[in-house]
């Protein structure tokens, strides 16, 4: 065998329905190559990786409706939702809280947990949206922030920004939008869900998920610049003089891939996308009701079933990659790279585990 043939090769997309990352997308992939010894960690030795930033950051402005941003590419949503945690903190005066509804990405719990701040999940309404009444019954003096979900991990949900927005108000807290995945479809659709329909402080957004860039670029984005200069400490050795980010030493990858697939798709390339993975999202859905399987209407190119763990099993053994919600539903992530072709097949394999 030659070196070539044994070398590992890349995960293949051809099956995978669980996840949350796509193919990049080709002027991304290359962009990537060309900047990974860049560090946007360090601008003033590497001015060029930092103008691309400073680009990806303002077109992620006018993906996520705010005219001057300020913020970072860094390492995915995590990163960002424990950075909005932190600046809450930060801007606020002794112990604080944080309330968020229960649908909110786990990161929220690493956030709590490494910045020492008690974390207050509110229960959710019948259709898996922050409960308003709920997060309201949760808040109090000591509340530094309130989280709502733009395209919720599990089903795909996007949470009332303004009425959150308008309770973070009443209780003096900062409000922070999690839009790691819905970022790049929510622009599309008729919600309100952006810096443009309420008063947010700071959001995150991925563009290594729906925006296909490559792994790792996820988006912290804040309104003022005061949220980046609680953050920013002194970096004295470097020729750069402070560093708002919770990284060091960054990968150009993630910065320039952004922007590349930025200048690629906004506004009309992401647009196709999301009717194309809406369309897809609907199509499984109702082919999944036919069959007799409860299903949650997606709103965002996601689906989510109750389908029975033999079946879930039966089609992981045929190569498919599936994954459950907390509560046992089969979640199907309808990704750029996921097909109506890949959806059939899927359902025939389905259909012979219910079968068997
Ligand atoms: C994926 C996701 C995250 C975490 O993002 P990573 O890039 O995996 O760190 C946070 N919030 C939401 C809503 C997500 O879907």
């Amino acid at each position: 065998m030659t070196r070539a043939e044994q070398r590992p090769a890349p995960q293949d997309f051809d099956r995978v329905l669980s996840s949350m990352c796509t193919e990049p997308h080709p002027a991304a992939r290359e962009a990537a190559v060309e900047f990974l010894a860049d560090n946007p960690g360090d601008p003033a030795t590497y001015p060029t990786v930092a103008e691309l930033e400073r680009e990806a950051v303002a077109a992620l402005g006018d993906v996520v409706g705010l005219e001057d941003p300020h913020g970072y590419v860094g390492s995915g949503g995590t990163e960002a939702n424990v950075q909005a945690v932190r600046a809450a903190r930060d801007l606020a005066d002794g112990d604080v809280n944080v309330v968020a509804p229960e649908s909110a990405h786990f990161s929220f719990r690493k956030a709590a947990d490494v910045l020492d701040v008690e974390l207050r999940l509110a229960a959710t309404d019948d259709d898996h949206r922050a409960d308003v009444d709920a997060v309201a019954d949760r808040v109090d003096g000591d509340t530094a922030l309130v989280v709502g979900v733009a395209g919720t991990t599990e089903y795909g949900r996007v949470d009332p920004v303004p009425a959150l927005a308008d309770v973070a108000a009443d209780a003096g807290a900062r409000l922070h939008v999690d839009a790691a995945w819905g970022g790049f479809v929510l622009p599309f659709t008729d919600h309100d869900w952006s810096f443009a329909d309420a008063d947010v402080d700071t959001m995150t957004i991925d563009p290594h998920k729906m925006g296909q860039a490559p792994v790792p670029a996820g988006g912290f984005l804040a309104r003022d610049p005061e949220t980046l200069d609680a953050l920013a400490v002194d970096t004295p050795y470097l020729e750069s003089d402070a560093q708002p980010t919770l990284g060091g030493t960054r990968s150009g990858a993630g910065v320039a891939g952004a922007r590349a697939a930025l200048e690629a798709l906004w506004p009309d390339g992401y647009r196709d996308q999301y009717e194309r993975s809406q369309a897809n999202a609907e199509f499984l859905a109702a082919e999944l009701r036919d069959r007799g399987y409860d299903v949650v209407d997606p709103v965002l190119p996601l689906v989510a079933a109750d389908v029975p763990d033999r079946e879930l099993e039966a089609v992981r053994e045929d190569g498919w990659r599936v994954s459950t919600t907390a509560g046992g539903d089969l979640r199907v992530v309808c990704m750029p790279h996921v097909t109506r072709e890949m959806l059939a097949s899927f359902l025939e394999a389905l259909s012979e585990a219910g079968s068997v």
